[in-house]
């Protein structure tokens, strides 16, 4: 067998692979707790999955656009402007088959072959295979706990050389679930204009933050860090529609035709019901998110409480999205597990729990658990985590 080279770089995504293997577990009858994937548990809201209906009895079944339908990327403007201060026209937005797939776009349109591409860690699992399927060369900027998992301007700056092209910006931060406040992202967008640096701007967890912090996008913060950024959003978190594969990027027209182009020759258009269902869900009543905001706020508060509480664990309360960073690194000194992924492995046969490797995330010392699940079952899996450190420390 033959495999590309470049395709050979890639392994499959851990955050799917976790969550697909949990299912299995369950579907072969073992009660196992998912901390795995990052994703809803609530129901995609009553009138969003009617649009859809209504959509498919009335016989929106065909090819759209392949960028997307018209009134969608209109609602989209619309939540870009009222949401974010930014102002685009409908060719500066491309509705793909979800967020992900407007960030592969993006790297695609921006990456030659050995440019280089700044990503601070922890960084979402599929980055660093976006940019080396590309051709680009990822240059990971390490954070700590103790910056709160936040790169400093100086730090940007150092990591910039002649072949830099991209940086990739996720705030709200998956895994750490760390938020940059508008005065560090304004320093961020200064050092990337200085040297022509284009931005990605990940914002799909913008809606869920916590504790009165506010989300800023960094194109917001004037016209030349606009010209130079793309901001990616989606309906997956907000709205609780992962399955519907919709989201969006906005940005200059010539980068976003460009995405245009490849989508045209990849996928063709999102499915045509489901940017119904997207439309309605930006333009529907707004109440369901922040109900399912509220109540991933208490479930963060009872899972870090648990967590710090556990011996050789200690995490960093997130500010955003719905995942736990968790630094194991004391129960790794131990020495009968040997890395993150020997824990995640064991946790899940032995307990009956299912987390994510911090490896997949660029640092070994952590695991990641998605907090996006019942109490009931972060409960049942914290106990089932004490128990099991408890035999191991
Ligand atoms: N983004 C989510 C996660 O990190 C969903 C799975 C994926 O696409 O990686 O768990």
């Amino acid at each position: 067998m033959s495999i590309s080279k470049r395709v050979s770089l890639v392994s499959s995504s851990p955050t799917l692979k976790i969550s697909a293997k949990a299912k299995q577990m369950k579907q072969k009858g073992i009660d196992v707790v998912s901390f795995g994937a990052g994703e809803p548990d609530f129901d995609t809201p009553a009138h969003i999955k009617e649009s859809a209906k209504k959509a498919l009895d009335e016989g929106f079944t065909k090819y759209t656009p392949a960028s997307g339908i018209k009134e969608l990327k209109e609602a989209i403007c619309k939540k870009f402007r009222e949401d974010n201060n930014l102002i685009f026209s409908p060719e500066e937005i491309l509705v793909s088959c979800g967020a992900k797939h407007s960030i592969f776009n993006a790297i695609f349109a921006l990456c030659d072959e050995g440019d280089e591409v700044v990503l601070p860690s922890p960084y979402w699992v599929s980055f660093p295979e976006m940019i080396k399927v590309a051709g680009g060369k990822p240059v990971i900027l390490k954070t700590t706990q103790e910056d709160s998992f936040r790169i400093k301007p100086e730090q940007l700056q150092k990591a910039i050389t002649p072949r830099t092209k991209l940086f990739i910006l996720n705030s709200p931060c998956n895994p750490t679930g760390m938020v940059y406040t508008k005065d560090e992202l304004q320093l961020l967008s200064n050092v990337l204009i200085a040297s022509n640096v284009y931005c990605i701007s990940d914002e799909i967890y913008e809606k869920i933050i916590y504790d009165g912090e506010e989300h800023v996008s960094i194109a917001s913060l004037g016209e030349r860090i606009k010209e130079l950024t793309v901001v990616v959003n989606g309906v997956s978190k907000s709205y609780s529609m992962t399955g519907w594969r919709i989201g969006y990027a906005g940005g200059p027209e010539e980068i976003i035709s460009a995405m245009s182009n490849l989508q045209s020759h990849s996928t063709s258009n999102p499915v045509s019901f489901a940017q119904t269902a997207a439309l309605e869900a930006l333009s529907g009543p707004q109440d369901q998110v922040m109900e399912m905001v509220d109540e991933f706020r208490r479930r963060r508060d009872y899972i870090i409480d648990r967590l710090n509480e556990t011996p050789g664990i200690s995490c960093l309360k997130p500010k955003g999205a719905f995942y736990a960073f968790a630094n194991v690194s004391e129960i790794l000194k131990k020495g009968a597990l040997k890395d993150s992924v020997s824990l995640a492995e064991k946790l899940l046969a032995e307990a009956n729990v299912a987390v994510v490797p911090g490896s997949a995330f660029g640092d070994d010392r952590y695991i990641r658990l998605s907090y996006a699940t019942s109490l009931e079952n972060i409960k049942e899996g914290m106990e089932r985590i004490k128990g099991f450190i408890e035999k191991v420390l």
